[in-house]
C-alpha cells in the first residue's frame, strides 16, 4: 500500500485545464558509475552524463584510459573520478561501490558498459577459459555491479542501464561466447527490473548495432570506414558513441520514469532490413561497391538474360569470351 501511494505521488499532476507539463529533473546532484568508461562507448556516455551535471565515476580495468578520461572531464570543469576496477572480480566491485558512496554520498545511476569481444575462433577450437572470460566480464560483471550498487541505490531509488548488443539477436559465425553473454544480459535486465521495482530502481538494456568508437579511443584514432559501411544502414551511416550516449541520457532521466525491464535497439535500422538476394540487391550492391551505375545495369541485364534463356551467367560470360 505504501509503495502504491508513493507511485501515485510520482505521476505528473493534472490541472483544471488538462494535463500540466510534467516537471522532470535531469541530472542534478546525482552520481553515476560508468563501467568501461575510459574509452569507446562508455567514454562518450561518461562525457554526456558529466556535461548534464552528473558526478561521474569511471570504473575501468585500463588505468591509462581511465586516467585519461578523468583528466579530460576535469579539464572541462566536470566532477569525475577514476576507480580502477575489474568488473568480473567481486572484491573490486564491492570496493568500487563503497568508495563511490563514501566520496559522493549516493549511487543513482549505474551504466554496465564494460565488455570484451571474442576472437572469432571456430567452435571446436574455442577453449572453456575463453568462454568463461567473456561470460565473466560481459554477464557476471553487470550482475556483480548491480548486486553491490543496489545496497546504496535502495536509499533513494535509481537506474541501471546494461549495454547489450544486437548480437543478442543475430550472429556472424563463431561468436558463441559474445552472443550468449549479451542474450543473458537482456534476460538479466528484466529479472532485475522486477526484483528491484519495489525500491524504485529501474533497469533497462540498450543494444547498439555497429558503432565506430575511433574518436573515443585513447589516443583517438582515425576512422577507416568505407562508403559501403555507411550506406548499408537505412539511416545512412554507421553509429557513433554519441548516439548511444544520447539514448542512455534519456533513459537515465526522470523523463523515462515509465520505462523499465525493456531492451532498446539502436542500430541505424540495419536489423530491420529484410535481406533477400535478387536482381535488385545485386544491381544495387555492384553500384555501391564499384561506384558504377552503367556496369550495375549491364550486370542486371546479363542476369535477366541468363534467367530467361535458362543459361548460367558463367556460360554466357564464357561465350562472349570474358572468362576462359
Ligand atoms: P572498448 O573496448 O572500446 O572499451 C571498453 C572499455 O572497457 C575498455 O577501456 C576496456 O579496457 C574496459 N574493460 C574491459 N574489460 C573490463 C573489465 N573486466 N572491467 C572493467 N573494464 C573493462 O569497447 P566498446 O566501446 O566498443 O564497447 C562498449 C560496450 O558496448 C561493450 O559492452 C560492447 O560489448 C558493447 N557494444 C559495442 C558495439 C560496438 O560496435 N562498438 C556494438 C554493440 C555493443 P581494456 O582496454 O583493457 O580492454
Amino acid at each position: 500500500m505504501k509503495s502504491m501511494v508513493s507511485f501515485i505521488q510520482n505521476i505528473p499532476s493534472i490541472s483544471r485545464d488538462g494535463f500540466s507539463a510534467p516537471k522532470y529533473s535531469r541530472f542534478h546532484d546525482k552520481t553515476c558509475i560508468v563501467t568501461g568508461g575510459g574509452r569507446g562507448i562508455g567514454a562518450a556516455i561518461a562525457y554526456r552524463l558529466a556535461s548534464e551535471g552528473y558526478k561521474v565515476v569511471i570504473a575501468d580495468i585500463d588505468r591509462e584510459a581511465g586516467m585519461y578520461r578523468e583528466k579530460m572531464l576535469r579539464e572541462k570543469g566536470y566532477e569525475a573520478t577514476f576507480v580502477k576496477t575489474d568488473v568480473s572480480r567481486e572484491n573490486d566491485v564491492v570496493r568500487l561501490m563503497d568508495e563511490v558512496f563514501s566520496r559522493y554520498g549516493s549511487i543513482d545511476v549505474l551504466i554496465n558498459n564494460a565488455g570484451i569481444g571474442f576472437s572469432g575462433k571456430p567452435l571446436e577450437e574455442q577453449s572453456i577459459d575463453e568462454w568463461r572470460r567473456v561470460i565473466d566480464v560481459n554477464l557476471t560483471g553487470p550482475y556483480l555491479c548491480s548486486k553491490h550498487a543496489v545496497k546504496y541505490m535502495k536509499k533513494r531509488g535509481g537506474v541501471i542501464i546494461n549495454i547489450a548488443s544486437t548480437r543478442a539477436f543475430q550472429s556472424e559465425p563463431n561468436t558463441e561466447p559474445y552472443s550468449a553473454s549479451k542474450g543473458g544480459l537482456i534476460a538479466l535486465t528484466h529479472a532485475l527490473a522486477i526484483s528491484l521495482a519495489p525500491y524504485k530502481i529501474r533497469v533497462l538494456a540498450v543494444s547498439p548495432g555497429w558503432i565506430d568508437t575511433c574518436e573515443w579511443q585513447v589516443p583517438p584514432c582515425k576512422s577507416e570506414l568505407t562508403h559501403l559501411d555507411h550506406l548499408q544502414h537505412p539511416a545512412g551511416r554507421v553509429g557513433k558513441p554519441e548516439d548511444v550516449a544520447a539514448l542512455v541520457a534519456f533513459l537515465a532521466s526522470d523523463e523515462a520514469q515509465w520505462m523499465t525491464g525493456v531492451n532498446i535497439i539502436i542500430d541505424g535500422g540495419i536489423t530491420k532490413k529484410m535481406i533477400y538476394i535478387d536482381e535488385d540487391v545485386i544491381e544495387n550492391s555492384i553500384e555501391l561497391l564499384l561506384q558504377d551505375r552503367e556496369l550495375a545495369k549491364l550486370f542486371r541485364e546479363l542476369l535477366e538474360h541468363a534467367k530467361r534463356n535458362k543459361e548460367s551467367t558463367k556460360d554466357i560470360l564464357k561465350r562472349i569470351s570474358i572468362i576462359n
